[in-house]
């Protein structure tokens, strides 16, 4: 079925200028998190750097600049209502949204294509934008995630599947490996997502996702709430600090989502964001009316 012109054309519009603003604007719950962070630090350069992480975003803001050089690769999770009338016309308006909010954010050109080597200039590539699709029942809305996945908050990113006997101390771990190697080149602090699934690409994918859950929020399992509260403590007393450079906290939270696994293993996959988490989530009607979730009382 060829696509509408108008409706790609509409919809390209709304999506990038939701992307726009989330590359200058902290979700509200990270915000939050970062104002109570600043409040525990006493010592060192720890709260010089969450001021000058705050400076950061008002010039963003003012300049209508992104906050980060940085605009990362981008991508979206989509949770498709069944009944939304724009199914055909909705992966071209991504990709459209994309070239557009290239040039109007700016976005720094991210996509560099393997094997051939050569940047592409316009954040358009193969399978970038990264889609996740998620066909949603009883809804003609689309619920959308759009993520900056940085270079540096990427770095730690890993998954492997481990021996069931491992068990979940084999999981943590493998986290705490990570982010002491690693953890430094995600501009602390981190939010940290956890995948526990029975192979790689589930687990990898899941950890993903946890970092679209609000900092703040827990697994429904308390036993996976428990061990989210445990590593968060954990990362909590290694010392990096907000940027690095030393302090009392270095993680704003760590989400675990889980899949069933097979007897035979225990795969995990983790995902770092770092504390420009520029992660942004909207709900669109078919009327093109919104609810710009992540960050209320922005209009676009
Ligand atoms: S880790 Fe985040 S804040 Fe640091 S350079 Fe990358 S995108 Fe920017």
């Amino acid at each position: 079925m060829p696509q509408d012109k108008e409706t790609v054309e509409r919809l390209s519009d709304l999506i990038s200028s939701f992307m726009c603003h989330a590359s200058g604007h902290l979700p509200d719950d990270v915000t939050k998190r970062l104002n109570e962070m600043r409040e525990v630090e006493t010592e060192g350069f720890a709260r010089q750097i969450y001021d000058v992480m705050d400076e950061n975003m008002k010039l963003a803001d003012s300049l209508k600049r992104p906050s980060c050089q940085d605009t990362g690769l981008p991508q979206f999770f989509a949770r498709v209502g069944a009944g939304f009338p724009y199914q055909n016309d909705l992966e071209a308006s991504l990709v459209e949204a994309v070239k557009k909010a290239t040039v109007r954010a700016p976005l720094r050109h991210n996509a560099v294509e393997v094997f051939d080597e050569y940047n592409t200039g316009n954040n358009i590539g193969h399978h970038i934008p990264w889609i996740d699709w998620e066909l949603v029942p009883d809804s003609d809305e689309l619920e959308l995630y759009f993520y900056m996945a940085g270079g540096g908050c990427s770095l730690p990113g890993m998954a492997k599947v481990l021996m069931p006997l491992e068990g979940y101390d084999g999981i943590a771990k493998a986290v705490f490996d990570q982010m002491t190697s690693y953890g430094v080149n995600a501009c602390p602090p981190c939010l940290v997502g956890i995948g526990i699934a029975g192979s790689a690409e589930v687990a990898a994918k899941l950890s993903k996702k946890a970092l679209l859950r609000p900092v703040g929020s827990h697994n429904e399992n308390p036993k996976a709430a428990q061990m989210e509260t445990l590593i968060e403590e954990g990362l909590n007393s290694i010392g990096l600090g907000p940027g690095g450079l030393g302090g009392k906290l270095s993680c704003m939270g760590v989400n675990i989502e889980q899949a069933s696994r097979h007897p035979a293993t225990l795969a995990m996959g983790l995902s770092t964001a770092c504390w420009a988490h520029r992660r942004a989530g909207i709900r669109i009607k078919p009327d093109f009316s919104y609810d710009f979730f992540t960050h209320k009382g922005a209009s676009l």
